[in-house]
């Protein structure tokens, strides 16, 4: 079965034509949006899709993975009038950078979202995976794991090298069938995947690149990439 879930954009931190990395994912009868970088909130009004949002998850403090999220809660408490948005986050340092950051843009947050750190009962399907200083030195960061009866898929978020829950032993098995959508590079650098250390595992789970140029791909790119058939 296919994850209901659709890139509002797919590109790296400065590609305006593809836009700032983000999903839509519905999972257990809620709309996640994961990420809201700075293309992201004009992306979602023009789409009329603000007020279906249920809960963000945000991977990491970049301002192509938050940059209009402040935006984006303004638009619902002031014109949509919607109650606080819970935003999910995955380490207790990411959650107080976040909060800081809204705190300084916003005033009194909680007016506008509730910043949640995981594990949360509400959200007992989703898990997150620290990656912290695997994207860069110092960035508190995380991959996020939603889980169903019968599916698995795990966010990468930005990221150096592949989520290493991958290499643990049993790890895949034990989430089947398992999608992952991962953060790629065409070319080797220490703050995202390279496209070829993600080859492992195209036989063992179905493995989509997102954060990237497809133009900028090799010939010889083996990896399928999101911009064929989960934009929004
Ligand atoms: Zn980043």
């Amino acid at each position: 079965m296919k994850p209901a879930i659709r890139f509002v954009g797919a590109g790296g931190a400065h590609d305006l034509a593809w836009g700032n990395s983000a999903a839509l994912l519905t999972w257990e009868g809620y709309t996640f949006l994961i990420d809201c970088g700075f293309t992201v909130y004009p992306r979602l009004v023009e789409r009329g899709l603000i007020e279906k949002i249920d809960a963000i998850c945000i991977t990491h403090v970049h301002d192509d993975h938050i940059g209009s999220l402040s935006a984006l809660l303004y638009h619902r408490h002031f014109l949509s009038q919607l109650p606080p948005l819970p935003v999910l986050v995955g380490t207790a340092e990411l959650q107080a950078k976040l909060y800081t950051y809204l705190h300084f843009l916003m005033g009194f947050v909680e007016r506008f979202a509730e910043v949640i750190l995981l594990p949360a009962a509400q959200f007992a399907f989703v898990s997150a995976i620290p990656t912290s200083g695997l994207h860069m030195p110092h960035m508190p960061s995380c991959a996020y794991l939603f889980s169903s009866s019968t599916l698995h898929l795990l966010y990468s978020g930005d990221i150096g090298q592949p989520v290493p829950v991958l290499r643990e032993p049993g790890w895949v098995e034990a989430h089947q069938p398992l999608w992952v959508f991962h953060d790629v590079a065409f070319r080797r650098v220490p703050t995202h995947c390279y496209h070829e250390d993600l080859y492992p595992w195209l036989g063992q789970a179905e493995v989509w690149g997102y954060h990237c140029d497809p133009a900028q791909a090799p010939e010889s790119n083996q990896l399928p990439l999101v911009h064929t058939q989960f934009l929004l």
